[in-house]
Order: C-alpha cells, then sequence, then structure tokens
C-alpha cells in the first residue's frame, strides 16, 4: 500500500535521512555531564528507597540475605532459575572448604511463548515439571544423606518483596511476562503447590533475586565482590549494604550488620536522555511507564528501539530507496543479537547487515543505507553501554560516600551476568568507558568489572545450603 507521500520521499531520500540520523545523535547524547547527572540521581534515589518504602523509583529490596557464602557450604543442592526467555535447573554438589563445587549439572528449557501470557498455575506447572524431570536423573556423582528432602535455591528474576528469606510476594511482572494470577502472591507457595500437584518431594530453601544470586555466587570465589549487575534480557543491580545505613528497616536485624540490597534499578527514571522512540515503543509495551532505564539499556529493547528509528527514516527518508519497509513495522521482529551481529560486520560492502535487513524486514539495501543503519545500532548501543556504566558508578558512588575509601580506596569488583554483557563487545566497550570516564584513570583502575558467567545458580544453591532447614552441616 503505497501512498503518493511515500512515492515522493523516495526520490529526495539523501536530503531526508541525514537529520534524522543527526536528531537521533543528538537526543541520544550521552556527555560527562548527563553520565555524572545521572550517577548522581541513582545514589539520590537509593537513599530515598532506603529510607521509606515506596520512597523513590528504585525499590532497594531487603533480600533477607544475612549472610554471604563462605565455602563452608557442604551436601547437594537444586537450584532453579526463571529468569527471561528459558528457565535452568542446576544441581551442585558442594563439598565444604577443602573440596569445594565436587561437581554441577544442569539443563536449560525455552519457555514457550503462551506461557508467558498464560495462567500462573500453568507456568509453575511446567517450571515443577521440568524440575522433576531434572531431579530424577540425579545419579553418579550426586549424593546426600537419606531421609532429607531436596532443597532448592530458587532465583526467581522479578520484582519480589521478600518477606523471609524463602518467602516473597511478587511486585509484577517485568520483560513482557503477563503470567495472571501470580502478582501479589507468594512466589515460593506457588512453586511448591505445583510440586504437591506433580508429587515432588522438595522445598525451596532461599529465593533470590538473580542479581543476589550472582552477587553470592561471584562472592564465593573473590571477597572483594560488592555489587553485582545483570545486562541480559532485562537489568538490574544488587549490593552489599550496612544494617545501620537503612533506616526503613526497623526490625530485621542480621548477625555480621550487613546484608544484600536488591535495588532493582530497572526501573530508574531520572535524567535518562530519551527519545520520541522511546517514548513510543514504551506506550506500546505491556508495562508503560515502567521500567524506563530497563527499556532504554537492556537485551529485550535495544532491538526494538533500532527497529522503530529504522521504520521512521525508510517511510520519511527512504533509507532503502523503493523498497518496502512494510515488514520492519512489525514490533520485535529485530532483535539485539541481530543489532550485535549487524554491529560486529568488517566486510567492506556490509554483506551480513545486507543480508540481516533482507531476511528479517525484506528490505533491500546499498552500501551507503548500510552504514546508516550500522550508525544507529551503534547510536542505542552505545547510549545503553554508558547509562549501564553511569550507573554502576551511581552504586559504587553512594556505598564510597557511607565508607569513606572502602570503595575507592582499595580493589573492588562488580560481578557482571547476562547475554548482553557477554555478547557484545561494543555495549561492553562503551559501558567500561562511561566507568573510566566518571571515575578518572586512577579510581578507576580499582574498580574491576568481571564476567561471572551463570553465577545466579551457584549462588542460589549456597543460598540454599546457608539457610538449609537441615542446619549447618560441617
Ligand atoms: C527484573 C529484575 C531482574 C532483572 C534481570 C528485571 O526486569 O525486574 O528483578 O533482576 O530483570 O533479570
Ligand atoms: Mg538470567
Amino acid at each position: 500500500r503505497r501512498t503518493p507521500r511515500f512515492r515522493m520521499a523516495v526520490r529526495s531520500s539523501a536530503i531526508s535521512v541525514g537529520p534524522l540520523l543527526t536528531k537521533l545523535k543528538h537526543d541520544c547524547a550521552t556527555p560527562l555531564p548527563v553520565l555524572r547527572h545521572m550517577a548522581d540521581a541513582m545514589a539520590a534515589d537509593m537513599r530515598s528507597g532506603l529510607a521509606i518504602d515506596g520512597g523513590s523509583d528504585l525499590k532497594m529490596i531487603l533480600s533477607y540475605v544475612d549472610s554471604l557464602p563462605t565455602g563452608n557450604e557442604k551436601g547437594l543442592f537444586y537450584a532453579l532459575d526463571l529468569g527471561g526467555t528459558n528457565f535452568r535447573v542446576l544441581r551442585v554438589q558442594l563439598g565444604g572448604k577443602e573440596e569445594g563445587v565436587i561437581a554441577t549439572e544442569s539443563e536449560q528449557v525455552s519457555i514457550p511463548q503462551d506461557l508467558m501470557f498464560g495462567t500462573s498455575e500453568e507456568l509453575f506447572n511446567f517450571i515443577a515439571s521440568g524440575l522433576g524431570k531434572f531431579a530424577q536423573r540425579e545419579g553418579g556423582k550426586f549424593s546426600m544423606q537419606s531421609g532429607r528432602k531436596r532443597e532448592i535455591g530458587f532465583t526467581f528474576s522479578f520484582p519480589v518483596r521478600q518477606t523471609s528469606i524463602d518467602s516473597g510476594i511478587l511486585i509484577k511482572w517485568t520483560k513482557g511476562f503477563a503470567v495472571s494470577g501470580t502478582a501479589g502472591r507468594d512466589v515460593v507457595a506457588c512453586l511448591n503447590e505445583a510440586m504437591e500437584r506433580q508429587g515432588l518431594e522438595m522445598q525451596v530453601s532461599a529465593l533470590v533475586n538473580d542479581a543476589v544470586g550472582t552477587l553470592a555466587g561471584a562472592r564465593y570465589w573473590d571477597d572483594d565482590v560488592m555489587v553485582a549487575v545483570i545486562l541480559g534480557t532485562g537489568t538490574n543491580a544488587c549490593y552489599i549494604e550496612r544494617m545501620d545505613a537503612i533506616p526503613k528497616l526497623q526490625s530485621h536485624v542480621s548477625s555480621s550488620g550487613r546484608t544484600i540490597i536488591n535495588t532493582e534499578w530497572g526501573a530508574f527514571s531520572k535524567g535518562l536522555p530519551l527519545t520520541v522512540f522511546d517514548r513510543d515503543m514504551d506506550a506500546a509495551t505491556i508495562n508503560p511507564g515502567e521500567q524506563i532505564f530497563e527499556k532504554t539499556i537492556s537485551g529485550m529493547y535495544l532491538g526494538e528501539i533500532v527497529r522503530r528509528v529504522l521504520l521512521k527514516m525508510a517511510e520519511e527518508g527512504a533509507l532503502f530507496g523503493d523498497s518496502s519497509p512494510e515488514k520492519l513495522s512489525t514490533p520485535f521482529v529485530l532483535r539485539t543479537p541481530d543489532v550485535c551481529a549487524m554491529q560486529q560486520d568488517d566486510s567492506e560492502d556490509l554483506k551480513v547487515v545486507g543480508s540481516i535487513l533482507h531476511d528479517l524486514a525484506s528490505v533491500e539495501s546499498n552500501v551507503s543505507a548500510r552504514k546508516i543503519v550500522v550508525e544507529v545500532c551503534d547510536t542505542i548501543v552505545k547510549r545503553g553501554g554508558r547509562l549501564a556504566g553511569a550507573g554502576i558508578v551511581g552504586i559504587l558512588q553512594k556505598m564510597e560516600e557511607d565508607s569513606k575509601g572502602l570503595i575507592f580506596g582499595k580493589r573492588t569488583v562488580v560481578a557482571m551476568d547476562g547475554g548482553l554483557y557477554e555478547h557484545y563487545p561494543q555495549y561492553r566497550r562503551y559501558l567500561q568507558d562511561a566507568v573510566t570516564e566518571l571515575l578518572g584513570s586512577e579510581l578507576s583502575k580499582n574498580v574491576v568489572i568481571e564476567h561471572t558467567k551463570d553465577g545466579s545458580g551457584i549462588g542460589a544453591a549456597l543460598l540454599a545450603a546457608a539457610n538449609s532447614m537441615y542446619g549447618h552441616d560441617l
């Protein structure tokens, strides 16, 4: 369906894409003052969230994790990880100080699309049955004391108001999930009920967010880990906080005087350089007005922002000449891994870019159009990576202000997990650049961002061990 207006635009292509690209770059710019302002706002929001519940965009959720892994954890434990696009089950045999992690085994199942929009019961049945099948195949190197129930560390990567280490109420779904009947319920009870329906005799000993699991897992290997960040389908960060720096906390006191706070930073919204594409995308999501930081920096959304920009450039600037951009109007046809693949293309005529555009969007492109496409990808990814870096600095800054020298004055590790960080070299570089720019080259030497792949699974198992109903078997 080509309108006369569209045909006119074809002729003036060269004139109209340029200004669109210039405006995009301008709107997405993240110069140092913007980053600094964002980091300060993040630190300030953390304080207001710690002061009272609902005090800021950041929920600053108490994890009820009061003791970090020591290395003494022993026995067979399971972990269950429900995150974004798939769920993972894992078993790990822990051998205490001497033997460490003796063996692990894991399995990953992708979550059928319709379960993301189904009922709570359907989703938890699916999970419990996957767990059941996996548990049945336990053998060989794995063993446990007879008469005991198998215990699970349940990594549930959505905002949960924890009520104890092994219970918590789902506040809301994120990352495109719209399962009915779970919000407002204890997700451990949901899982327990599903396990009962399957006749599965297992018990959840720890309910943890993936960021919290990552921190616990990374800390097992390295005492300098103070912060964990997830950059995958969604995004989040958590860190080690002093109990006396949490005003909203009145009763719960930990023996160590410290705990992990789950910031839920995906909900952050202040001072972000947003464009009309971000606003339109947000309005079309199932959670408009929510998770604005997440929608600007995380894997679920980067491809979609790029798609919206390209569609506009095609419609108003004839970026792809005569080729109809019809297919580009389907939400989420362009995914972040595609954007990443296009940005890795180092062939002279940008072959890969051309074929991805052809395959996904059915458009033909010449080399100059492909170059523009790569620039669009880079603009969106650069903004994402740099803002993520500023968020990390905001957290470190807050911790440093409270501890005077304990963060920047020594080696401090930020444990990082998530497919976006893992697989996107440019994103990683932009993130690191922003951290270095903000802290300066001296201080930033002490801040080590370390990829801990799948740390959250082991972390959840370690926390299940630390909170075992059978106590510590040392
Ligand atoms: C959720 C967080 C989670 C993060 C990374 C966000 O959408 O709100 O709880 O940690 O995604 O998986
Ligand atoms: Mg995950």
